[in-house]
């Protein structure tokens, strides 16, 4: 088979079923042309190496390619969701705000995508169906739904940890007469909504801006209400040159600083519960309350996540807030949680969501104690033998987190072992950047590294791709052919990330940091819990040290 793809693939010259396929040749495959997938793509053609990059998605962006809904924005500050290893990139795009929608993160995709030339190697509208470790040759099999073979040392996930949609959740929604879409799968061509009756299921981060976006839009909007959210409201000034001027001459600071904070956002935690009277704790949660920012969550006080009188008191500080604009006892007891501390799920950030439920135009369904149960050709059906009539159902059902997206690709490593019997037993992995039994499968965003929105994304993916980057120059450089994560080391990880977390309130909710929202999922914090900075620095450690718990051969 000769390539037309990549910058200089060949095919397969070994004796393999790779080469019985005409399979292409190459030093890596990645799997994605996101953030993550960008960066890595870049950073190994600088290496040298024979690489190319595979999406399903017909242009890059990854999350911000796929998540079109109406409303769909930042809830990072768009001047730190950047990448930083180049001051040029950095200054050469404008925010026109300080949380931007996402056609603009897209068209921002498109600038890297441009002033790095990365599309001449990127394989859009394919999706890679399995990945087999070929034993004999220490290389990957790499297969596609239109056929093609990839031959490779190296396979490097940048898949997304929001990346499979749970869109199948509900029984008879093939039999719906309207039109069902997921809000990770909105038409490219737009959905009018306009006129029609539309009901959204679910009120997480994505379900609250679509609400927000659509309710004036819509002739009826029906909200099914199961998990109630603390949200806090966002503020998002636009920008002007002055404003971008700012944000540009702090390139240095943002790049020293952002990346050991302990979230990989700006602010960090600089206050402590425990020396603040009472009225000073009040003001400060105020003030950063009224930063319109996640500031709230993520730059507050610690002791939030660890002691459950601090996590009540600053509960409570946020149900106050939001009982204050809801007013109807009803929808507070539908929208105000009381059984979860603030921050120990998702936070979202809303522009005058709460408001919404005030419209004549909106219903809000309460679907805990009647929840929903299939659905219906006219609409959804509750336990109660309720049916709501609805033109359009959105589903804001979110995702398999952290492992799905590998999980629904037939991954196997040694032994013919498969990524997904393994991750079906128990979510395990080594610093999220490779997983035992593996070989040069190298990993981005998945389980037991920092993640949404524990971090802002853009610093996390950034460390990890660079560090994935030095490990493969360190294996060539050393002459091995394959590295793989040593058991003990992998147990050592994963007990470390158990002891990190069992300390922090996350580990007593369930939710989807947990993996809860996926039937017969293991249990398991997704992320590591232990800031960003510290994962860093045990990163670089193994590194510094010669990768001592990784074997390389
Ligand atoms: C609605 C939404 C809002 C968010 N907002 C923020 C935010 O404000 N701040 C923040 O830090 N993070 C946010 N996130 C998290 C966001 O996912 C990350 O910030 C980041 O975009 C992830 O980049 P990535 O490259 O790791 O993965 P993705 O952007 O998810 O890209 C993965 C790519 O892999 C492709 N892929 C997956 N499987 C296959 C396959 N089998 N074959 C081929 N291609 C495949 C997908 O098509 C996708 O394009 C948000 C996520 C969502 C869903």
């Amino acid at each position: 088979m000769t390539s037309t793809i990549g910058n200089s693939a060949e095919t397969a010259e070994t004796d393999s079923e790779a080469t019985d396929l005409g399979a292409i040749r190459l030093d890596a495959v990645i799997l994605g042309a996101g953030v993550a997938g960008l960066y890595q793509l870049h950073q190994l053609r600088t290496q040298g190496l024979q690489v190319l990059a595979i999406d399903s998605a017909s242009d890059v962006g990854g999350t911000w390619f796929w998540n079109r809904y109406p409303g769909a924005r930042f809830d990072s500050e768009a001047y730190i969701y950047q990448y930083l290893f180049d001051e040029d990139l950095y200054r050469g795009w404008n925010w026109s705000e300080k949380f931007p929608g996402q056609p603009e993160i897209e068209q921002w995709m498109h600038y890297i995508a441009d002033r790095l030339d990365l599309r001449k190697d990127i394989l859009f509208d394919t999706t890679i169906t399995s990945a087999h470790f070929d034993e004999q040759r220490d290389r990957w099999t790499i297969r596609t739904d239109s056929g093609q073979v990839f031959d490779a040392q190296f396979f490097v996930s940048c898949a997304g940890m929001l990346s499979a949609p749970m869109d199948q959740v509900f029984e008879g929604q093939e039999t719906f007469r309207g039109q069902l879409v997921h809000t990770s799968r909105w038409p490219a061509t737009g959905l009018d909504v306009t006129g029609k009756r539309v009901g959204v299921v679910g009120v997480g981060a994505t379900g609250i801006q679509v609400i927000q976006t659509i309710a004036d839009q819509v002739d009826h909007l029906t909200v099914f209400a199961r998990t109630p959210q603390y949200v806090l409201p966002m503020k998002s000034p636009a920008y002007g040159p002055a404003e971008q001027e700012a944000y540009k001459a702090r390139f240095a600071e943002l790049s020293t600083t952002l990346p050991h904070t302990f979230t990989g956002f700006e602010y960090d935690f600089v206050h402590t519960w425990a020396d603040c009277t009472p009225e000073r704790r009040r003001e400060i949660l105020e003030e950063i309350y009224a930063d319109g920012s996640l500031k709230l969550w993520l730059a507050g006080f610690a002791e939030m996540f660890f002691d459950p009188r601090v996590s009540e008191e600053i509960s409570e500080f946020v149900r106050e807030k939001m009982r204050a604009r809801l007013q109807d006892p009803r929808l507070i007891d539908i929208l105000v949680p009381t059984e979860y501390g603030f921050g120990t799920h998702r936070v979202p950030l809303e522009r005058g969501y709460l408001e919404v439920y005030h419209r004549d135009n909106v219903e809000l369904v309460g679907v805990r104690a009647n929840p929903i149960t299939r659905i219906v050709p006219e609409g959804i059906e509750l336990a109660d033998g309720t049916v709501h009539e609805l033109d359009i159902i959105v589903m804001a059902t979110g995702f398999d987190a952290g492992t799905g997206s590998l999980t629904r690709i037939d991954i196997r490593g040694r032994d013919g072992r498969r990524l997904a019997d393994d991750w079906g037993r128990d979510i395990r992995s080594t610093m999220g950047l490779q997983v035992h039994g593996y070989p040069n499968l190298l990993t981005t965003a998945i389980p037991l590294a920092p993640s949404a929105a524990l971090c802002n994304m853009a610093t996390c993916l950034q460390q990890q791709t660079e560090w994935i980057s030095d490990v493969i120059a360190h294996v060539r450089a050393q002459g091995g052919s394959t590295i793989e994560p040593t058991a003990a080391g992998e147990q050592a990880w994963v007990d470390h990330h158990e002891e990190t977390v069992s300390a922090n309130l996350i580990s007593k909710t369930s939710g989807w940091y947990l993996g809860s929202n996926v039937p017969g999922k293991p249990r398991r914090v997704l992320s590591y819990t232990g800031g960003v900075g510290t994962y860093r620095a045990r990163c670089d450690d193994e590194a510094a040290a010669g990768y001592p718990n990784f074997l390389i051969k």
